[in-house]
């Protein structure tokens, strides 16, 4: 096996496709300057070059392609939110994960195999009632089911009847689902250089130029780059590199962290969730469990994994399932996430002319990868923020008209 690797490897006959060209010279000015190279940043490219015929594009990544935020992520996607605005913009992009594999021709792995959020209180069965209405009132696959329609999800879960956390229901989201992230983020990068996006790796944007209001351009440590417009997606760095355009986002960072197991033979074929527990897991293509939980309590931009986090979360997934105690965990990380007030993303318009922001998407954008790289494409190709992301301005924190997804959010991601 290894020798005819080796042969296939260096046989001519399977010549090396480059699939992303290699980072080329950063030209003087370009129409777009998309700072950060993670899934929102490569598909906002994509959607402009490819239905805008916005092309003379540059992403701006201070590292390797998707490696901030979108690579440490544990690929929950769903649309079972609180506010109307919410459930109809997640709602969009669990449709568009379901034709992404053949919109980039590149197989994304999107499993929608269902989330199954637990209830272990009358108070969490109650909001699951109200999430339930909420969710199907807008269109979305959402349901309260009982003690039974959990076990026939589920059967192998610790149900702990008469214990302290006994399962009495739960929220069943048949959409909900799962992909590979780093697919995600690559078939978005092939599709968009394929038809002439630039991507720079290992380019920093140091400061953002603004005169009279307008953003003009970017200064990186390979020189200064004027541009038409700016698009800031930079995950756990957009407080900061906002600030460089002297504007301050309500966003606070936390570490947040997760883990996975050794690879297991498929058993679990539903997303899992316990709001009690602060856990979640699913189980990945490879057979390893991925196992995530709740932010650290602090705000921090450590991105080191805890042994406190660790044992939190085999302490939650053995209690779910107990024949889990045993198994190995191979390796734990930890991200940082941008946090705003009320849960939701903050997108649209900057107080700098030009300058657009796709910011705050704390622990729960990798599902709205699409959706956001759709609709920022099209406001920033009209110059207008189109009514689906209306809601989302900055602004809204001023107005008070805040989206409290909190509920929504929690463990679950
Ligand atoms: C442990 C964990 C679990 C998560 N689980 C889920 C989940 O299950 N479901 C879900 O929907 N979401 C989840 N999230 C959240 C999700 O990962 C993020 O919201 C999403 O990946 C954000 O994508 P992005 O492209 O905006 O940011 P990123 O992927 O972080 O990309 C931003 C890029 O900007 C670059 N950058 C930063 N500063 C600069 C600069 N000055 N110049 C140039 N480039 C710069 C960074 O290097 C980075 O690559 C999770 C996050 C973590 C940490």
């Amino acid at each position: 096996m290894p020798l005819s690797l080796l042969k296939y490897g260096l046989s001519r006959d399977y010549p090396v496709t480059g699939d992303i060209p290699a980072t080329p010279d950063l030209k003087r000015s370009y129409d777009v300057v998309i700072v950060g190279g993670g899934g929102h940043g490569l598909a906002c490219a994509h959607y402009l070059a490819k239905y805008h015929g916005v092309t003379d594009v540059a992403v701006l990544e201070k590292g390797y392609l998707a490696g901030g935020n979108t690579a440490r992520n544990t690929t929950t996607i769903r649309s079972n939110y609180i506010t109307p605005e919410g459930i109809a913009f997640y709602k969009e992009g669990v449709k568009l994960y379901g034709e992404m594999s053949g919109e980039l021709d590149f197989n994304v792995m999107f499993s929608q195999r269902g989330q199954l959020t637990l209830a272990h209180t009358e108070a969490t069965l109650r909001s699951f009632h109200l999430r339930a209405e909420m969710g199907r009132h807008m269109g979305t696959r959402l349901e309260v089911v009982d003690q039974k329609g959990v076990e026939a999800l589920c059967p192998r879960l610790n149900m702990d009847y008469g214990g302290p956390l006994e399962v009495l229901g739960g929220l069943w989201h048949a959409d909900g689902g799962t992909a590979r992230h780093d697919a995600v983020a690559w078939g978005y990068a092939r599709e968009a250089s394929r038809r002439g996006v630039e991507i720079h790796q290992r380019t920093t944007v140091e400061a953002i130029d603004v005169e009279k209001g307008r953003v003009t351009g970017v200064v990186t440590d390979r020189g200064r780059v004027a541009a038409g417009a700016v698009m800031i997606a930079c995950g756990g760095a957009n407080y900061e590199v906002a600030k460089l355009a002297g504007v301050e986002l309500p966003i606070r960072c936390y570490p947040l962290q997760a883990m996975v197991t050794q690879p297991l033979k498929p058993w679990l074929d539903t997303l899992v969730s316990s709001v009690s527990l602060h856990t979640y897991l699913v189980q990945s293509s490879r057979g390893e469990l991925v196992i995530g939980g709740g932010s650290d309590p602090y705000m921090s931009y450590s991105t080191r994994s805890t042994l406190e986090m660790k044992e939190h979360l085999a302490e939650g997934a053995v209690h779910l399932f107990p024949f889990l105690k045993g198994v190995r965990v191979l390796r734990q990380w930890a991200g940082t996430t941008d946090m705003t007030p009320d849960y939701s993303p903050i997108m649209g318009a900057s107080p700098v002319d030009g300058l657009w922001l796709d910011c705050g998407w704390g622990t729960w954008g990798f599902k709205a990868t699409p959706v956001a790289g759709k609709r920022m494409a099209e406001t920033i190709a009209a110059g207008k923020v189109p009514d689906i992301l209306a809601p989302f301005a900055l602004d809204r924190f001023e107005r008070f008209a805040v989206l409290n997804e909190m509920g929504a959010t929690a463990a679950s991601h």
